[in-house]
């Protein structure tokens, strides 16, 4: 794979695939900018050399054509600002004035085009979509590792029209740190996982059964656990279909010998609600008409001991609904004891999305190994796969 350290752009249109999928808020202000920091290293590289960046993207997920709250034109200033250069917008993708637009930039300049899925194209990966996008460049920049998963236009169908294809900063980076946890782990190796869902994850928690020390479960993810445990979980988010897999996981550690922690208290709510009414419940225990929203502070404990103990730390999903500042607690915790095993030479990887936004809301986003970008495509990459945005690069 031909790395960005390796290429020079001087003089080049480079074609830069990002991934700009910000979080906006009902202003259109930008409440996590983690995604648009993290390409600052590619695109800076090429504007130094003399060349000049197109920058594609997609924000969303647009049902039907062009929609306000998914236009990328609310990423322009925050650009501008952060590169000091003039940043064109081309507010529709493939239209002639991204084509003139393109043509006319100079070295050091900016081209952001609009929303890629306000087209239909973009998803389906047609083959003319992607070429019209190719033709505003003359070298590839793929660094949009948060879709490397899909076989978009953008992602992956458009490199084929490149000669030169480059892998970006961003997607070198997660590659390097997904392959350095699952095959250069120092032990003890604990894997924390949350979030809401099993079915989500079950693939990747049955490939950490093979490296793993320790496995954390938290989250929503634990009550389809617990129900499949004969526990009692009240009206708690669960997968009632997906107790079976959920028996086979904990068979299946004990078989490995993989030390499996589950939350020993919750706290649970009587809505789902911050402003809910809160109470301790013991595992198993949740009372009819309450739910588990967070974990409690027994688990807290022993998960802080058990994290403190680890070289290695793999984190994805928040333990508990940490959206809501009375059930962030458990959330917030393991990101302070993640932190505190990195300081202590450890290594630690955030698993993207929720969990990203979690330790970065923390402070804590500069304090551990390595936050990843990607949710969906570093679960994937790590379970084995092949993405195709990668693939399209080698
Ligand atoms: P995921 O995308 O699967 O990592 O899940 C993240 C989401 O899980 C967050 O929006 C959390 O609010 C949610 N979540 C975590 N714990 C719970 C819980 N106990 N009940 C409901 N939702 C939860």
């Amino acid at each position: 794979m031909l790395t960005l350290d390796k290429f020079n752009f001087s003089g080049k249109k480079a074609a830069v695939r990002v991934d700009f999928n910000v979080p906006l808020d009902k202003a259109f202000t930008i409440t996590d900018d983690t995604r648009l920091r993290a390409c600052v290293p590619t695109i800076s590289k090429i504007l130094k050399e003399g060349g000049s960046a197109i920058l594609m993207s997609h924000l969303g997920r647009p049902k039907d054509g062009p929609e306000e709250k998914y236009s990328l034109k609310h990423v322009v200033k925050w650009l501008e600002d952060a590169y000091k250069t003039k940043v064109y917008f081309a507010d529709d993708c493939i239209s002639e004035s991204a084509k003139s637009l393109s043509a006319a930039l100079k070295p050091g300049e900016i081209l952001l085009l609009e929303n890629l899925r306000f087209y239909k194209e973009e998803e389906k990966g047609d083959e003319e979509f992607a070429k019209k996008l190719a033709s505003y460049g003359d070298v590839w920049v793929n660094d949009a590792f948060g879709t490397a998963h899909r076989a978009h236009a953008s992602t992956a169908v458009m490199g084929k029209f490149f000669k030169e294809r480059v892998c970006g900063f961003v997607m070198q980076a997660e590659i390097e740190n997904a392959n350095k946890i699952m095959n250069h782990a120092e032990h003890p190796f604990t894997a924390i996982m949350g979030g809401s869902k099993v079915s989500d994850k079950i693939l990747i928690i049955e490939k950490l059964l093979d490296k793993v020390d320790n496995l954390i479960i938290g989250g929503g993810m634990t009550y389809t656990f617990v129900l499949a445990q004969g526990g009692k979980i009240g009206k708690s988010i669960s997968e009632p279909d997906k107790t079976d897999l959920a028996l086979s996981i904990i068979e299946k550690a004990k078989a490995k010998g993989i030390n499996l922690y589950f939350p020993l208290d919750n706290l649970i709510a009587d809505e789902f609600s911050n402003d809910a009414n809160i109470k301790i419940a013991p595992k198993g225990e949740i009372p009819d008409g309450w739910q588990g929203l967070d974990i409690g502070p027994e688990s807290i404990k022993v998960f802080e001991e058990v994290v403190a103990k680890s070289k290695t730390l793999l984190w994805n999903g928040p333990m508990g609904v940490f959206e809501f500042a009375n059930f962030a607690s458990g959330t917030n915790a393991i990101a302070k004891a993640v932190v505190e095993a990195t300081e202590k030479g450890g290594y630690s990887l955030i698993g993207g999305g929720d969990s990203a936004s979690a330790i970065n809301n923390a402070g804590y986003g500069d304090r551990v190994s390595y936050v990843s970008t990607g949710g969906g495509a570093l679960l994937e990459y790590m379970e084995g796969k092949i993405l195709p945005g990668v693939a399209a690069l080698e």
